[in-house]
C-alpha cells in the first residue's frame, strides 16, 4: 500500500483524480472522505490543501503527492520529482502596471513587489543582484499595485487575462510550472515497486495525450509518399485490400498536425479516412 497526497479541491483536484482513473486506479472523491483506499490498486489517497502536500511527502506521512511544481520549489521541499504530469500548466511571472516605463529587471531596484512566493522571488532578486522589497500577500496579489501596497507583483499566470483585467503587464518569467508527481526520499523497497508500476502507467498515459490513430485506404502507388507523410512510431502498418492496387494504412499522429496530414494524404489519393482517439501508448 502506498499513500498519495492529492489536492482536496481546487485547480489540480479533478485532473489528479482523472489521471489516476485513466491509469486504472479508482479512488473515492474527497467529497466523501478525507482518506480513500482504492478498491482495485494498493493506493490510498489523502486529500489536503496543496500548500501542505510538499511537507507531508517530505515527512513521509504520504509517500507520494501530486502538486504544482511552483509549490515544491517555493517550499524547497526535500522530495524527488518522479514525473511531470502535463496538466496544471502555469508560470510564475513578474508583472508591472501597464503604463510603467519598464525596460529591464533593473526597474525593480528600490521598488516593492507583492507575492505569495517570497522564496522564489528572493532567489530571483539575489541571482540578478536586484534590491527590491518583498511584500508577502497570500491572496488577490494582482490588486496590490492598484491599492498601493506594491509597485509590482510576482504571481501565477496561465492565460494572462487576470493581469490584463488589473491593468498589469507580464515582464519576466521566473518559473515554468505544471503538476508533478513527487515522492519522498528513501522509499521502502515495496513502495518503490509500486511507484515504478505507477510511473510506467503514467508514461503510457502522458505519451498518448494529444495523439490520434489514423486509418485509410490508399492506392498502392501512393504508398511510399504516404509513409513519408505519416512516419508513425516505427513505421505505419500496411495491409492489402481485396481490391487490386489498393492497401489499408494505419498510423499515429499528433492531434495538432492531424488536419495538415489529412490534407496531404487526401491529395495523394487516400480515401475512407478514419480518425480514432488513442487511449494508451505503451512503448
Ligand atoms: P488550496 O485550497 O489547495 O490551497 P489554492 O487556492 O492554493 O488551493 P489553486 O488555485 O487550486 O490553489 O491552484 C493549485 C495549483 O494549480 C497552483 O499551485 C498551480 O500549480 C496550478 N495552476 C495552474 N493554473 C493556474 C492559474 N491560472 N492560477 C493559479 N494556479 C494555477
Ligand atoms: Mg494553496
Amino acid at each position: 500500500m502506498i499513500r498519495i497526497a492529492i489536492q482536496s479541491k481546487g485547480r489540480l483536484n479533478e485532473e489528479s483524480l482523472q489521471l489516476l482513473s485513466s491509469i486504472g486506479i479508482d479512488v473515492d472523491s474527497p467529497k466523501r472522505k478525507l482518506v480513500s483506499k482504492s478498491r482495485n490498486y494498493p493506493v490510498e489517497a489523502l486529500y489536503l490543501r496543496d500548500d501542505d502536500i510538499p511537507a507531508v511527502v517530505a515527512a513521509g506521512t504520504a509517500s507520494l503527492g501530486i502538486v504544482g511544481l511552483n509549490e515544491v520549489v517555493e517550499r524547497a521541499a526535500p522530495v524527488e520529482i518522479a514525473a511531470r504530469l502535463g496538466f496544471g500548466e502555469c508560470r510564475l511571472c513578474l508583472a508591472v502596471p501597464k503604463a510603467s516605463d519598464y525596460t529591464g529587471p533593473a526597474w525593480f531596484n528600490g521598488r516593492r513587489i507583492a507575492t505569495s512566493y517570497p522564496n522564489i522571488l528572493r532567489k530571483y532578486l539575489d541571482d540578478n543582484g536586484l534590491d527590491a522589497s518583498v511584500e508577502v500577500i497570500t491572496g488577490s496579489v494582482e490588486i496590490a499595485p492598484a491599492v498601493g501596497i506594491a509597485d509590482a507583483i510576482m504571481d501565477i499566470v496561465s492565460s494572462g487575462s487576470t493581469l490584463v483585467a488589473n491593468g498589469l503587464k507580464e515582464v519576466e518569467t521566473l518559473l515554468e510550472s505544471e503538476a508533478v508527481l513527487i515522492a519522498r526520499k528513501d522509499l521502502p523497497e515495496q513502495e518503490k515497486e509500486i511507484l515504478e508500476d505507477l510511473l510506467f502507467r503514467i508514461a503510457s498515459e502522458v505519451e498518448s495525450r494529444g495523439k490520434k490513430y489514423l486509418m485509410m485506404n490508399l492506392p498502392q502507388a501512393s504508398l511510399d509518399e504516404a509513409i513519408r507523410i505519416l512516419p508513425a512510431m516505427r513505421s505505419p502498418t500496411v495491409m492489402p485490400l481485396a481490391t487490386e492496387g489498393w492497401c489499408s494504412l494505419h498510423s499515429v499522429v499528433d492531434a495538432s498536425e492531424l488536419w495538415e496530414k489529412v490534407r496531404q494524404i487526401k491529395a495523394i489519393g487516400a480515401e475512407g479516412i478514419l480518425v480514432l482517439d488513442v487511449d494508451k501508448i505503451i512503448l
